[in-house]
């Protein structure tokens, strides 16, 4: 279960603080060590850490806190109202356009999960009367268009595909058209991935980007690769520019540090998660659900 071990090292320190009556600046002190260490073991972006540690700190130390009747109580709800804030404060929504169809793109690394992210979103987007159209982009991967097919054939949503012979940017451009033509209101566009970030997609990504102009453009990210997904979340951000950030396969996530840093690195919210294979297990994300998760 993801933040299993944080969530652990932070309610025994948290008992520890309660357990006193009173609190002075020391014991703040060494509580916030052990956080500090809890979250980089967590995998949190060093960076992220620092600037953590030192907001709590800052507000903990002040003396209605060290003063009240519950100090112990205090921090806590300052620790969980800092967390809440640092994986973007309140729920992130897609933006819908008001003239459809809403054109979304979703990015990333191979293997992040773009393919069956996009068949999960699609399903849910149906199920709130949506008739969305999935669009398979992802020319390079063999297996890509024809997994989309499958998904769609099992959702029974229509998949629009050129095969793999025509260029991404005329797909994208086709499919928006098709969208037009059959009155779906929003396009999914499953995009091709690489090993590693290179120019070759990154300019591809930014023609179809051009030529589209999607209303928003989400970063897939696998949390299991930790820090490595954030890290190329940035870099994708920097180079195409993205609206927000699906993470996947936080079921296999033990750690939760992609999910605490991705926001603070990026600047771009997190908006859905991804909790298993099954094409049900999208979630909407939220950010103070999952700060009571790790605090208990
Ligand atoms: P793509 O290359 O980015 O299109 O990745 P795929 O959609 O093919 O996904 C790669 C693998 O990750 C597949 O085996 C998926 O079933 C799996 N996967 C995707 N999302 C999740 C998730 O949220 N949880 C788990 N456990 N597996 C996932």
């Amino acid at each position: 279960m993801i933040f299993e071990s944080l969530a652990e090292r932070l309610q025994n320190t948290f008992k520890k603080l309660k357990g006193k009556g009173k609190l002075d600046e020391k014991d703040v002190d060494e509580a916030m060590r052990e956080v500090r260490v809890a979250l980089l073991e967590a995998d949190v972006n060093y960076k992220v850490v620092k600037d953590f540690v030192k907001k709590v700190k800052e507000r903990a130390i002040g003396a209605e806190v060290l003063g009240s009747l519950t100090p112990g109580q205090q921090v806590i709800k300052i620790v969980n109202d800092e967390l809440t804030e640092l994986m973007g404060g309140t729920q992130s929504k897609i933006t819908i356009s008001s003239k459809p169809p809403t054109v979304v793109m979703l990015v990333g690394l191979q293997g992040a999960g773009k393919t069956t992210t996009v068949g999960k979103l699609g399903n849910q987007l149906r199920k709130q009367g949506r008739r969305p159209l999935l669009v398979a982009a992802d020319v390079y991967r063999p297996a890509a268009i024809k997994q989309l097919k499958v998904l769609g054939e099992q959702l029974n949503i229509p998949v629009f595909s050129l095969g793999d012979k025509t260029n991404p940017v005329d797909i994208a451009k086709a499919a928006v058209e098709h969208a037009k033509s059959y009155g779906n209101d929003m396009v999914l566009i499953d995009t091709a991935g690489r090993l590693h970030i290179n120019e070759e997609l990154m300019e591809e990504l930014k023609n179809i980007k051009e030529s589209v102009k999607p209303h928003e453009i989400l970063f897939v990210m696998d949390a299991t690769t930790g820090q490595d997904a954030v890290n190329v979340a940035k870099t994708f951000d920097e180079q195409l520019g993205i609206d927000g950030v699906i993470i996947t396969k936080l079921d296999g996530d033990t750690r939760g540090g992609a999910a605490l840093s991705v926001k603070a690195v990026t600047g771009k919210p997190i908006k859905f998660v991804g909790m298993g294979e099954k094409l049900d297990a999208l979630e909407p994300f939220f950010p103070d659900r999952m700060a009571s998760r790790i605090l208990g």
